[in-house]
């Protein structure tokens, strides 16, 4: 067939002037990206096999080879894994998959450390442009009869073009012409020769050390030459090439963890998060008892970029004694945990194990389950011994984790003590049993509110009675701690209670007693006051009711104790959901001299300030008003007319 050009998608095009104009330090690490893409490639290759028998592969040793040819400046990566269609090509080098890819770009263009985009944003492949200026890429997919050919110098456009079998059968090689770089600024750069068998030999040994296939070179020798019987001739030597295996293919998951350095750690999680930076923490163990396996799971120390978008893979690569199963095997987390990245490696799951049978399968269950007790137990000890990283991991995935309490009944209570929480008495975060502990004694309740952001809630005029006592409250602003909030009833034998649910029972007896009496004399005080503001707001409001709730506001607006927070019903409509909106209750502050005023007006001005009350209430707790206009209105008379 004929060679086609072809232009890169705008967002390439992008991260390739990044790659060879932006980025000077850390251009080593494109061999771990060619490497890590060899190993998937390999994995894939693995796999369809093991689900279709008809597949005819070259059933040669599954392996990647580097070629360095220091004559002719050029690093060849190869490997005989599944290789790529023509159509795969140009789906997979040409453009990016990510719909967020142009957003992400702009933030990215903006940062300071661009480097960092590459790990995170999977632009892998592309990172041969930061040495090569001229990249050809052979590659031929299992089972079929042509091969394709790529090639680019990085400029903006492609050429591409199928061509006959690769002699070396299905795989891939990367052919990377290098850049001159020996008027480079960094030191490290200059001195870098990507042909250079010992530069080759630190870096796979750096990076891809752990990588499951093995990493082949040539390797030149100087050899004794020997004589008839075997015996080494007395100076006289010759070259000799040889294959060197590079790496140690140690599944670095079932080693010791007192035997892995930090170093192994960290780029193990790179390869298999796909990630730039160092994981925030790790999670490294051996099961036994009625399944066995291991595991080494990472926090990433980041919020992956992409991590909200609805379609995001998310689980752990499975392993079946080393050897490679499934990855983002979603089935082994529950999505609460969907943060977590890593392997695991059962030694009891089948061989032949698909992701359909692992739906119903018991085992799998099991291992799940052990994997969830594990996490919380780590998760509790990072929290007791840890408090710093711990709160970086919660300012991240804390969100995700509360999920767990809603989701999860059965390990509901042990999430509880995992919970950090904002509060109105300081600006840390402090968990469930550090309120409970510092609580006055004549505090019964935990208290909380729930609301869009901490400034909100703290000006709320529902804290002021709680102000007075000097009882703190925990300030939930995630949108999912509605839902958390609605499954959680206790916490250490203290009642959870909504500050804006109706009846908030703040006092001893004696101080109730005292109250209601002094209600009373209100409610017969202000009897025409509240009389009229009910038939105002009749539509708006299931009652107008003096209570002793506020210090310092007019007034407020509570629900029934059963009834969705305000809140909850803003979140349901910003999800497009309907839901019945329930009359609330406007309670009033008899001590306010609004009222004493108000009980000298007309019946029609009472309606009207009655009408202004209950928006005023409606925008302290953040809720938007039915009428705006109207409210600018009565409000501008009410200035006019003072
Ligand atoms: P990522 O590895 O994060 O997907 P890359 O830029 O490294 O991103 O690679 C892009 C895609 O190109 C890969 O997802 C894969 O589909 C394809 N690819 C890259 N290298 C190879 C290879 N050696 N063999 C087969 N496919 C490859
Ligand atoms: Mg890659």
């Amino acid at each position: 067939m004929t060679k086609e050009t072809k232009q890169f998608q705008t967002e390439v095009k992008q991260i390739l002037d990044l790659m060879i104009h932006s980025l000077y330090s850390q251009r080593e690490i494109f061999v771990r990206e060619l490497i890590s893409n060899a190993s998937d490639a390999l994995d894939k290759l693995r796999y369809v096999e093991a689900a279709d028998a008809e597949l005819q592969t070259d059933s040669a040793d599954r392996q990647i080879r580097l070629i360095a040819d220091a004559t002719n400046r050029t690093l060849t990566i190869m490997d005989n894994g599944i290789g790529m269609s023509y159509a795969e090509v140009e789906k997979n080098i040409g453009t990016i998959a990510y719909s967020g890819s142009k957003e992400f770009l702009q933030k990215a263009q903006k940062l300071k450390n661009q480097a960092e985009l590459i790990g995170q944003f999977g632009v892998g492949f592309y990172s041969s442009f930061m040495v090569a200026d001229k990249v050809t890429l052979h590659t031929q997919k299992a089972g079929e009869s042509t091969a394709t050919q790529w090639q680019s110098v990085g400029d903006g456009s492609y050429e591409i073009e199928t061509t006959p079998v690769r002699p070396e059968g299905q795989g891939t090689s990367i052919c990377l012409h290098l850049k001159d770089l020996s008027s480079e600024a960094g030191e490290d750069e200059k001195s870098q020769d990507f042909c250079n068998e010992w530069t080759l030999r630190s870096l796979v040994k750096k990076y891809s050390d752990f990588i499951s296939y093995p990493i082949v070179m040539k390797v030149e020798r100087q050899e004794p030459v020997l004589d008839e019987k075997g015996e080494a001739i007395k100076d006289q030597s010759t070259t000799v090439s040889k294959d060197e295996t590079l790496n140690s293919q140690k599944a670095l998951w079932l080693r010791n963890p007192k035997e892995v350095s930090d170093e192994e750690y960290h780029e193990f999680y790179k390869h298999v998060a796909s990630d730039w930076e160092n994981p925030l923490d790790k999670i490294h163990f051996r099961a036994e008892g009625s399944q066995e396996f291991s595991a080494l799971l990472y926090i990433p120390s980041k919020v992956p970029y992409d991590y909200n978008y609805r379609e995001i893979k998310y689980g752990l690569s499975l392993y079946v004694k080393k050897v490679f199963i499934l990855e983002n095997c979603e089935k082994l987390l529950p999505p609460y945990l969907r943060f977590l990245k890593g392997v695991i490696d059962s030694s009891d799951l089948s061989l032949n194990v698909s992701r359909e049978m692992l739906q119903q399968d018991r085992q799998v269950a099991a291992i799940k389950k052990a994997l969830i007790a594990k996490v919380v137990r780590s998760l509790a000890t990072l929290l007791e011994k840890n408090r710093e990283t711990y709160e970086k991991f919660w300012q991240n995935f804390g969100p995700t984790l509360k999920e767990g309490i809603p989701s999860d009944q059965a390990n509901k209570d042990k999430f509880l003590p995992l919970l950090l929480v904002h509060h109105s008495n300081g600006a840390k975060l402090i968990t469930l049993q550090e309120y409970v502990d510092t609580m006055p004694a004549e505090q019964k309740d935990i208290y909380y509110m729930t609301g869009d952001s901490l400034n909100q809630l703290q000006a709320s005029p529902h804290m002021e009675r709680l102000r007075e006592k000097n009882f703190a409250v925990l300030f939930l602003i995630d949108p999912v701690d509605e839902w958390v909030m609605n499954s959680l009833t206790e916490f250490a034998g203290k009642k959870f209670v909504s500050l804006t649910s109706g009846n908030l029972d703040l006092d001893s007896e004696t101080e109730k007693k005292t109250k209601e009496e002094k209600i009373k004399g209100h409610e017969e005080r202000l009897k025409p006051v509240t009389e009229a503001m009910q038939e105002a707001l009749a539509e708006a409001v299931k009652e107008v009711k003096i209570s002793d709730r506020l210090v310092d506001s007019p007034v407020c607006l509570v629900s029934g104790s059963d009834a969705p927070s305000a809140h909850m019903e803003r979140l349901m409509a910003a999800m497009g959901q309907d839901m019945p909106t329930s009359k609330r209750i406007l309670e009033i502050n008899p001590n306010h001299p609004i009222f004493a005023k108000m009980l000298t007006f007309s019946k029609d001005k009472n309606q009207n300030w009655a009408e202004l009350l209950y928006s005023q209430a409606l925008l302290n707790e953040g809720s938007p008003i039915k009428d705006p206009a109207k409210f600018s209105k009565q409000l501008t008379e009410l200035m006019v007319n003072l």
